[in-house]
């Protein structure tokens, strides 16, 4: 189990009428964390059972599921490739993804979403080659998704979380038991494809709600205002947010308190999706005084 813990915020972060939970999926392991984690469980089960040598995957070059791959590459025997899209760069992402043994090939924005044939023309047809898609994000990745539910207590009223490919909520609807029948379930997105998410969320179930008013203008978009409020998040919690995924459910949570969103006495439950690769990106965007 991990912990699903209280937070208790000032006044001025969140009202006192509701209670915030964090449920720290963050804290399965430090680079394999979150819902990377719950996304590649099965993946891995499968690339062990029918003896696949390498794994190639996918991802920008600040993704958190590249160094979650590499890591269990490392963990659990298997070789690791990392198509990355774009310009070769350097960053302490892809330093660590290389530190635990992946190989790192860049690809053209443009070759890079053909990803089948990205595959082909990197294995060349030689077997024992895994294709792993981006995020883990299909059927086996949304199945390992649907055991968060064994972490959430029957009293939380409303579960938050971030969608990026919208796999995670997908698992959640797909898995929602009947302990929960009650329980809410929120997705906030953290780009503008809407469409896409809804489509994956929607083959499992529709009951969800689905703010769309918390992006800061799309994927990684961030700005002063909420930069502080992350900081102020942590300063007062002891958890750190990245400001492309958590951030911004932490900043929607908020928003929907203020605005008596919620039933007084309501408990919310933030799911920390873990991830720090954005907060590696962007860190010398936060405001650096300290008043
Ligand atoms: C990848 C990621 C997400 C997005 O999850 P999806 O299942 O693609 O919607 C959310 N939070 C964090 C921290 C992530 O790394």
């Amino acid at each position: 189990m991990i912990p699903c813990q209280k937070v208790s915020l000032p006044h001025f972060l969140f009202p006192e009428t509701c209670n915030l939970f964090v449920l720290r999926e963050d804290l399965h392991h430090i680079f394999v964390s979150g819902n990377k984690w719950r996304k590649l469980k099965y993946h891995i089960q499968h690339i062990q059972n029918e003896h696949f040598h390498t794994v190639v995957t996918f991802g920008g070059a600040f993704s958190n599921h590249l160094i979650a791959t590499a890591c269990a590459g490392a963990m659990y025997g298997f070789k690791t490739v990392g198509i990355i899209r774009g310009e070769p760069v350097e960053n302490m992402v892809l330093f660590l993804c290389r530190q635990f043994g992946m190989t790192l090939h860049f690809v053209s924005r443009t070759a890079y979403k053909d990803k089948f044939l990205c595959f082909e023309q990197y294995t060349q047809q030689q077997t024992g080659y895994y294709f792993l898609p981006e995020g883990g994000a299909d059927e086996t990745g949304i199945q390992g998704c649907t055991e968060i539910w064994q972490e959430i207590p029957s009293y939380i009223d409303h579960v938050f979380c971030a969608c990026g490919t919208g796999a995670t909520l997908a698992g959640l609807l797909k898995g929602k038991p009947y302990t929960h029948t009650h329980t809410r379930i929120h997705g906030i997105p953290v780009l503008n494809a809407f469409e896409s998410i809804q489509d994956i969320a929607n083959q499992y179930s529709s009951e969800y709600h689905f703010h769309t008013t918390y992006t800061l203008g799309g994927y990684a978009k961030t700005n002063f205002d909420y930069l502080t409020s992350l900081t102020l998040f942590s300063q007062h919690t002891g958890i750190l947010l990245d400001p492309v995924y958590t951030g911004k459910v932490w900043y929607a949570v908020q928003d929907l308190a203020k605005k008596q969103y919620f039933a007084p006495n309501s408990n919310i439950l933030l799911i920390h999706t873990g991830g720090l690769t954005g907060i590696i990106g962007m860190w010398e965007r936060y405001p650096q005084k300290n008043e």
